[in-house]
């Protein structure tokens, strides 16, 4: 294209001022403030400018329709105008998804958040004395009952937990720990350079499957810290292998005046095994059987908000406490009110799985996972009137996630959609952009979701979600 007609396409572009005359963008400014939609169209133009100029030779670039550019605008300030952290259906299974915000809080928590958040508090304010107090006194007392330890701290996450107690109690010594116990928890956390950042120099001891006490003894010196622990979450290791247990370990400690430190990981608060979930330590058990430090997650299998407990030995965790870096570590009163109102249900076992999303769906029967799957395929059946899909039942397994027991599946049911000319590709897509998003897999060209995961309004928003798929072209 010439050089004048190419300047002629850009002069005839509409102004700001005339786009922002069109209907829709006039009814957008209700909506949304007029910077925002300002700052849409002038995108919109600066692209379309350059899409022009760029436009590949001989590809002659058409003028493009006004009412193509009022649709360019309208979707840019419908995706400028949204919120980028969204809620979304987890249709996945995965109970505890680290991608998916892992898990959910108890409705108990969320209403102390509320008042807790609306309200002045005493968060750093001692009401006996009338002075400043600390902020680490409001979870300790719940988490000393509930486990048996002498002293607790909450901070950031467990990632954030190993760090200060590794730093606090190891800084510039050794710290022995398992090969076979290096692990990685997602992308960005591996146990080996936490260890380092904190500044403790890592004794890698034993083989990745066999590790024996003698090991931990021939390696203790005078620059030994710790003794340390990790639950290898994520990963098991089958066959011939050996670990060394948390008793053998706290004897060697005992032995050479070594605190033990145990990361648990998710730190289960119940005894799972009933719910057919087994190899998961409680607290309670770690703190019983002498492990002077344990951490964990808060927003694991624990169900409540996103922190990292560290309780045992008071001397130990007086250090932690005092440690400055504690302080960039610290937990909001948003994080300690979720948290002490989680902690307060498991006083009574029966009501912490009744009440916590995450132990519900731990214990959900097969009948009332079939029951809502059975639901769900009616649901979809009666909407899908020209029969466009196949929807079926089927039994799957579910997984805890976050990390906890690989090994593990629950038996779940899961809904199943096909259809001939849908692909589950495009199910898929169609639901993981529908408002809320709705997140499922797919396998063996099938779209599915699991039944464990999903909450009441679900079935709403999955059913309308489907009438929308099958309305669309
Ligand atoms: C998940 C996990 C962590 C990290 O906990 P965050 O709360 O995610 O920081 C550390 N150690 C183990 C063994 C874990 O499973």
């Amino acid at each position: 294209m010439s050089k004048t007609s190419m300047q002629d396409l850009l002069r005839r572009l509409p102004s700001v001022d005339a786009l922002l005359q069109a209907d829709a963008v006039r009814e957008a400014l209700d909506r949304h403030p007029r910077r925002l939609v300002l700052d849409c169209i002038r995108q919109v133009l600066e692209t379309t400018r350059q899409r022009l100029i760029e436009g590949a030779p001989g590809d002659a670039p058409g003028e493009p329709e006004h009412a193509t550019l009022v649709q360019a605008i309208l979707e840019r300030i419908e995706a400028a105008g949204s919120f980028t952290l969204r809620n979304v259906v987890n249709a996945t299974g995965i109970i505890v998804h680290t991608n998916l915000g892992r898990s959910l809080l108890p409705r108990e928590a969320v209403e102390r958040l509320q008042l807790i958040c609306r309200t002045y508090n005493n968060l750093e304010y001692n009401l006996e004395l009338g002075r400043r107090g600390s902020r680490y006194v409001h979870a300790e007392s719940i988490l000393c009952e509930l486990t048996g330890a002498e002293s607790a701290l909450v901070v950031n996450n467990n990632a954030g937990a190993v760090f200060l107690v590794l730093n606090t109690l190891a800084k510039d010594m050794e710290v022995i720990v398992s090969r076979g116990q290096l692990v990685e928890i997602g992308g960005s956390f591996r146990i080996p350079d936490v260890m380092r950042s904190s500044g403790a120099l890592l004794r890698e001891v034993g083989c990745t499957n066999r590790t024996h006490p003698h090991d931990f003894v021939s390696a203790i010196n005078d620059r030994t810290a710790l003794l340390m622990r990790v639950h290898t979450s994520n990963y098991r290791i089958l066959g011939f292998t050996a670990e060394v247990s948390l008793e053998e370990m706290v004897s060697m400690g005992r032995a050479h005046g070594l605190p033990v430190v145990e990361d648990l990981g998710s730190g289960s608060l119940i005894d799972l095994s009933r719910y057919g979930l087994t190899g998961e330590p409680t607290v309670r058990e770690a703190v019983r059987n002498g492990a002077d430090v344990v951490t964990f997650s808060g927003d694991k299998l624990l169900g409540g908000p996103q922190a990292g407990v560290i309780l045992g030995r008071k001397d130990l965790i007086d250090r932690c406490k005092k440690n400055p870096i504690t302080r960039a570590l610290r937990v909001d009163k948003l994080t300690l009110a979720a948290l002490e109102a989680t902690l307060r249900l498991y006083r009574d076992e029966n009501r912490a799985i009744e009440r916590i999303p995450v132990l519900r769906m731990i214990a959900l029967s097969t009948d009332a996972l079939n029951d809502t799957a059975q639901a769900l395929c009616s649901l979809i059946r009666q909407i899908d009137t020209q029969q466009r899909l196949v929807v079926e039942v089927r039994s799957s397994s579910s997984q805890v996630g976050g990390g906890s027991l690989p090994a593990q599946n629950l038996p779940t049911r899961v809904v199943t959609v096909h259809g001939t000319e849908i692909s589950a590709q495009k199910i898929e897509g169609f639901l993981r952009n529908n408002d809320p998003p709705i997140i499922g897999r797919i396998e063996s060209d099938q779209f599915l979701m699991d039944t464990r995961t999903l909450l009441p309004d679900d079935l709403h928003t999955i059913g309308n979600a489907f009438a929308r798929l099958l309305c669309s072209p």
